[in-house]
């Protein structure tokens, strides 16, 4: 049946407001201001004047990473151990795993104990993982599952007793190690991911590029409702090319994209690739993973057999050579740098004319607000000049790096226009337009996939894929009403 939503205020792709929106089949069959002649039985929706704008494509989302993290418990930053007791008795997720993160016992005046756990958690598992990650807290469910007297025999491993003998449930390095293992098998990740999909369409998402290409054989027997772009992990790109896969292989839900390859590190821990050191750290130029050479040979093999490149890129040196590499002559088109973090005036030169997608994270500006003065002085101009980026040629494409940083697209959006962050600015010079910013997690992804006759904007003949916000979200009033794909609504806020 088609179904035929009025009385809104849609965006079309010129960012022009529309009355009517006309769906056959999920597919966009009119879009305008006329109104309709109900010649036929049409399902009427009434949008009551909200805001329709196409719904939003996260360029780089880790989906195992992100839905697991909603289930995890957060105890950092807890100072009083009484306090960490209520966290954990007001924890109501379910799951058969209790999996938390961040406890110092330091802080405390009494010494963790599975006891204590043992009081609020009897029938679920509880691994609760130190600050420092090398020790754990567990319950006694945990303890009775697995062979203790094996474990304490493991190079390396200490398990912790009481003056009388008795299990406290700490598990120190190699015993923690193993339990982590262990229980991680035992983890539901059809029901994880599930979760992760939900969440990421309370935000309007409803495309991501996916980074953790390595749950393919779970994206399959799920069709999730989420379009998945997935990327290939480099270790399975031999078996990749022996099977004959290729970028663009699979259908609207999951699609086989990118080789996902890292060439440095991040700026936080200083292993990005610098041409020059960091400014409190003179002759540290951080890591690269590659020689020129090297990754030179791994696209050309990839890009001959049909399959395009997303390499992790953050340091200026890094993101020069990885550039030089995925834009040579008769490279795939479609090859793309992740995150391309810190640029310099050379990248920005050779980038005229190349006419390629860069896929930038505008809330990593949030996450390394105080790091790039005190890494990078004068050189922090160069950290996502989006303005400068575009003006060169690139194409901007926007994700979130979830569960690095929140996948809420607005906050990415209000950041790439606003450039304010903890009420300063950050290179004003190098905002965007809030269209440009929209079309950034919209239509762009979209191309850099090869979906953009299918999703991206509001458009006839594309599928009726969008969310819908109380006030206009391009003036960052609106707040988010519902996100539908191909025209039936997937999530709705209460
Ligand atoms: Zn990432």
């Amino acid at each position: 049946m088609k179904k035929l939503f009025f009385n809104g205020k849609i965006y079309d792709e010129n960012f022009n407001i529309n009355k009517n929106l006309l769906v056959d089949d999920g597919k966009i069959i009119y879009i305008g201001d006329e109104d309709i002649v109900l010649q036929e039985k049409y399902e009427k929706i009434n949008l009551k004047k909200s805001y329709l704008t196409p719904s939003f494509f996260d360029s780089h989302l880790h989906l195992y990473l992100y839905s697991k993290s909603l289930f995890e418990l957060n105890l950092s930053n807890i100072d009083n151990f009484d306090d960490v007791l209520r966290k954990l008795k007001e924890y109501t997720i379910d799951g058969d795993i209790i999996w938390g993160f961040g406890w110092d016992d330091e802080k405390w005046n009494c010494k963790p104990n599975k006891k204590f756990l043992d009081e609020i958690f009897k029938d679920r598992y509880v691994i609760l993982k130190r600050r420092d990650g090398h020790s754990v807290w567990v319950n006694s469910k945990i303890l009775n599952e697995i062979n203790i007297d094996e474990i304490s025999k493991i190079k390396g491993s200490k398990v912790e007793k009481d003056e009388n003998g008795d299990l406290t449930g700490i598990l120190r390095e190699k015993a923690a190690d193993y339990v982590f293992e262990h229980f991680k098998e035992k983890q539901n990740i059809d029901k994880i991911l599930k979760k992760g999909v939900k969440k990421l369409q309370s935000y309007g998402i409803t495309a991501i590029c996916n980074m953790d290409g390595d749950i393919l054989p779970h994206l399959i027997k799920n069709r999730f409702n989420l379009r998945i772009m997935n990327s290939i992990p480099l270790n399975k790109l031999k078996e990749a090319i022996s099977i004959g896969i290729r970028s663009d292989f699979g259908n609207n839900f999951l699609k086989i994209c990118g080789l996902k390859i890292f060439m440095d590190g991040s700026l936080g821990s200083k292993t990005a690739y610098m041409k020059e050191g960091f400014e409190d750290e003179k002759n540290n130029f951080g890591v690269k993973y590659f020689d020129e050479k090297e990754l030179d040979e791994i696209v050309n093999e990839a890009n001959k057999n049909g399959i395009y490149v997303w390499i992790h890129s953050i340091g200026d040196r890094a993101n020069e050579i990885v550039l030089k590499i995925i834009t040579k002559k008769g490279r795939h088109k479609l090859n793309r740098i992740e995150h391309s973090q810190i640029v310099s005036e050379n990248f920005l030169n050779f980038l005229k004319n190349k006419k390629i997608f860069l896929s930038v994270q505008p809330s990593h500006i949030l996450l390394d607000f105080d790091k790039i003065e005190k890494f990078l002085g004068k050189r922090g101009k160069y950290t996502y000049p989006f303005k400068s980026l575009i003006q060169n040629g690139a194409t901007l494409i926007f994700g979130s790096d979830a569960p690095i940083e929140n996948p809420d697209p607005l906050r990415g959006i209000n950041l790439a226009v606003d450039r304010v962050v903890f009420e300063k600015e950050f290179f004003k010079n190098e905002a965007i337009d809030v269209e440009e910013a929209f079309k950034s997690y919209t239509i762009n992804p979209a191309k850099s996939v090869e979906m953009e006759n299918n999703i991206g904007s509001l458009s006839i003949g594309k599928f009726a894929d969008f969310v819908t916000f109380t006030d206009d979200p391009l003036s960052f009033k609106g707040e988010l009403i519902s996100t539908y794909i191909e025209g039936e609504k997937v999530f709705k806020k209460d």
